[in-house]
């Protein structure tokens, strides 16, 4: 119950001052789980699921499992394409879930430890300071405490929307897809809550385009000192570890994985940032740490079973990582320091983070002075887990399995092989017989499918150390091997060098764009004069990613992009282990041409949506208050943004990326985009139509357009417009088709023509560079993007002239886009 007054809002057990906020409310605060499906009628009529079923059964009741393969129907009715979607719903409620999970945590501790009324303190020259939040729920937070009612509001909406999951409550893949957008959307209000709160209450680099750089790599940890190591992403837990260190001049190194690893370095640029979870095992094999700090999201499931063997003791921090172990947050810490010293447990969960910097910080000096302490030749604990597997190597029996189980290809046999043959100097015994195999009749099939013969060609060293670019130390392959070879500790070996001297400098994180560096980009940005943004952000788990995210970055930071990155792809952008990328110390931070942002952890990824809202409100003063698809609308068709997710592997991935395109942002994903269950394209026909009232419920009276035709909001005329941007989401396959999409999906109809000129003259180039067919060709669909000469870039005007002219190319109207019939007329 509650009871309202003017101005301020009581009900039981709170106090909710209404805050001022004079932008007129839109049409949508606090969008219900149908509200905004107009809105996705419109994305969803022009780009179309095309969906990838690897595994095409369902078994989520129990009269399954129900085979979907040729169109047949599943117990209660649903289709493959039907289960498909609902999957993708699923994703995306898990990923928005871990974040506002992790909001509710932060804003209770923080409200806990500096009250309701700690006032919100985000970025410097900044009004604007909380775009997703005030588009999405309508009201401006000033406090901490106002945060919760963002999060009351998401945790409705996810429950509503799980509830959907259950078996018959949806029957609609339009409607699944449209569900699963809705979720992205809330996804980037958890986001925006958990950082901004942090950023408020730890005093982060607020805005700053240039925040002191922050040691980062494996191999800028200092091992002389006790090392503390922190994996996840909620920086609580090693915040307070920093605190006891300081508070009692303890000399400890600590450090993370991650993008826990980010938010410690934007709270202390002395902790040092590892590197990406994509490397946790052979980081936390190579013994590194003295006591390792879990909180929560991408932290290996083996975490503690490959801790106990090398006995470094693991603190669980957080209730949704408890990892099995005892909890101890009633004992005397002194208790604590001495089980966990004598081995008596392998680890505990304490959530009090009161008591937890003295036990770390004491267990881990104690553990380090045990170390130093120990006499060389009597050594009773392992320092690490990867010394002499390379002998193991010689074990081989050349079966192939590990590269049947490598979920990216790698030919692990080949480099297991080589390194047997180089390091042990000798070659492999192909030993197929039952007393050495159990599952000798396994290998045999598999060695015949195969084809594979007894003879290799070997790798050389350095060819071994490329080899293990492509290798993303998951560690699966160890389990289907025979001989139980440790393989990804035999890659640690071989790499130790490597990564011994991996070092390189990092921006930990800036957080939000400041209000001023809108206004000096939006024009540009608007008009197409500043070719794009591109947000590279994700797991990057791919082979070579560092590498490769490195060279894709680096090609549109010289071509004046504006590039935003954040999580572990701001790791791959400062290195790729090669030492070659390097990008933060190559290029500025502002939100501007040429440069280079990293906003912070995947939390910032607030920050980029946050930017095209911001651009959409302070350069083209378009209202923002609860007006979702206004704005949306606006950057749809005028705002040339492009995000990109080069290897991936969470499902936080999913809901963040259909947050960004509920927002008309299209999303680039590696070749693992598919196992996400669907792109949405806007070049096939779509399946949903056949069986879905919706899309001629909205043709007839909603003002639903064809695919490419667009109204201008001057006159109400519908005129044709190019296909921009093509598509919603797509999986690419390599690199070079990243460039080439990069570049034509930054094109947008409400480019003028100067803009439109320079970024054709930017696909053309690119074209010409990536696609392997010449320096002198053209891209096929160029003259779909020209409008009128204008638009035809200086350089290339004869021969461009000469395709319109085979072409049969007429010249086309350019109008003020908008695909929301209601726009027309609203004098903008
Ligand atoms: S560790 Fe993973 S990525 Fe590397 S070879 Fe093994 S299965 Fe492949
Ligand atoms: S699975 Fe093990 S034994 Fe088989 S080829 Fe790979 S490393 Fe050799």
């Amino acid at each position: 119950m509650a009871i309202k007054s003017k101005n301020l809002k009581i009900s039981i057990g709170e106090v909710e001052e209404e805050r001022e906020y004079k932008e007129p409310e839109g049409p949508t605060p606090n969008p219900d789980i149908a509200d905004l499906r107009e809105w996705d009628l419109k994305l969803l009529n022009r780009y179309k699921p095309k969906y990838y079923g690897f595994i095409q059964q369902c078994q989520f009741c129990a009269l399954g499992h129900c085979d979907l393969s040729d169109n047949k129907k599943g117990a209660c009715g649903t289709t493959l394409e039907k289960h498909l979607a609902r999957e993708g719903l699923q994703l995306s409620i898990t990923g928005a879930s871990a974040h506002s999970a992790h909001g509710r945590h932060l804003v209770e501790v923080l409200i806990e430890k500096y009250g309701r009324n700690f006032p919100l303190d985000i970025a410097e020259n900044t009004e604007l300071k909380a775009p997703n939040i005030q588009l999405v729920c309508g009201y401006k937070p000033e406090t901490v405490g106002d945060l919760e009612r963002g999060l009351n509001y998401i945790e409705e909406q996810i429950t509503k929307l799980a509830s959907c999951l259950n078996v018959g409550t949806e029957s609609s893949d339009f409607d699944y897809n449209s569900k699963a957008l809705h979720v992205g959307m809330l996804d980037h209000v958890a986001m925006e809550i958990c950082d901004i709160a942090q950023i408020t209450a730890l005093n982060f680099p607020k805005g700053d385009p240039n925040p002191k750089l922050v040691e980062f790599g494996f191999g800028c940890v200092n091992k002389e000192k006790p090392v503390i190591l922190c994996i996840g992403h909620n920086v609580l837990a090693g915040a307070s570890v920093i605190d006891y260190a300081e508070a009692n001049n303890k000399d400890v190194e600590i450090c993370g994985i991650c993008c826990t690893a980010l938010d410690l370095g934007r709270y202390r640029t002395g902790a040092k940032i590892v590197g990406p979870l994509s490397y946790q095992l052979p980081y936390i094999r190579a013994g590194i740490a003295e006591v390792v700090i879990s909180d929560e999201q991408c932290i290996r499931v083996d975490l503690l079973e490959n801790l106990k063997k090398l006995k470094t003791p693991l603190i669980a921090t957080i209730d949704k990582y408890v990892s099995g172990l005892e909890d101890l947050d009633d004992e005397n810490p002194d208790v604590i320091i001495e089980k966990l010293l004598s081995g008596e447990i392998p680890g505990c969960y304490l959530h009090d983070t009161e008591k937890l910097g003295e036990i770390a910080v004491k267990v881990a000096v104690n553990i380090k002075e045990r170390k130093n302490n120990m006499p060389e030749n009597g050594k009773t604990q392992n320092l690490n887990l990867y010394e002499g597997a390379i002998k193991k190597t010689s074990q081989c029996i050349k079966c192939g399995l590990c590269k049947k189980a490598c979920p990216v290809n790698v030919d692990n046999q080949l480099i297991i092989q080589s390194i047997n043959h180089i390091f042990n100097n000798k070659t492999v015994v192909c030993e197929t017989s039952e007393k050495v195999i159990e599952n000798k009749e396994t290998v045999r099939v598999e060695r015949e499918r195969k084809g594979m013969k007894d003879g290799i060609k070997f790798l050389t060293k350095d060819e071994i150390l490329e080899s293990l670019g492509k290798c993303l130390f998951c560690g699966r392959c160890e389990s289907w091997c025979p001989r139980q070879i440790p393989i990804v500790s035999v890659f640690t070996e071989v790499y130790k060098d490597r990564l011994a001297n991996d070092k390189a400098k990092i921006s930990p994180g800036r957080g939000a764009i400041q209000d001023v560096e809108i206004r000096n980009v939006g024009q540009p940005v608007v008009f197409g004069e500043i070719p794009g943004i591109l947000a590279a952000v994700g797991c990057s788990l791919w082979p070579n990613s560092g590498k490769e995210v490195g060279e894709i970055l680096e090609e549109f930071i010289k071509r004046n992009f504006i590039v935003v990155v954040s999580g572990c792809t701001a790791m791959a952008a400062a290195s790729d282990y090669s030492g070659t990328c390097n990008l933060f110390e190559k290029y500025g931070g502002n939100f501007g041409a040429g440069n280079i942002v990293n906003v912070g952890s995947c939390v910032s990824n607030s920050h980029i949506t946050g930017a095209a809202i911001k651009i959409a409100n302070i350069f083209a003063k378009r209202n923002l208050r609860a007006n979702f698809e206004e704005i949306a609308d606006y950057i749809l068709n005028r705002v040339g943004a492009v995000g990109l997710v080069w290897g991936t592997m969470s499902q936080k991935a999913v809901s963040i990326g259909n947050g960004v395109m509920r927002l008309g942002i299209p999303v680039i994903l590696g070749p693992q985009g598919v196992k996400y269950r669907k792109e949405l394209l806007g070049d096939i026909e779509c399946p949903y139509e056949k069986d879905s009232e919706i899309f001629d419920y909205g043709r007839k009276n909603l003002g639903l357009l064809d695919r490419w035709k667009i109204y201008n909001t001057i006159n109400g005329e519908i005129f044709d417009s190019e296909p921009a941007p093509l598509h919603l989401s797509y999986a690419a396959n390599t690199k070079e088709e990243v460039m080439i999409l990069i570049s034509k999906l930054t094109l947008r109809p409400g480019d003028n023509t100067k803009g439109r000129s320079i970024k054709l003259s930017h696909y053309i180039d690119i074209y010409r560079k990536y696609s392997g067919k010449g320096r002198y060709v053209f891209p096929d669909d160029l003259d779909k993007f020209i409008r009128v000469e204008g638009d035809i870039p200086m350089t290339m005007s004869d021969e461009i002239k000469e395709i319109l002219k085979a072409n049969n190319w007429k010249p086309r109207k350019i109008g003020d886009p908008t695909i929301v019939k209601r726009m027309i007329n609203q004098g903008f």
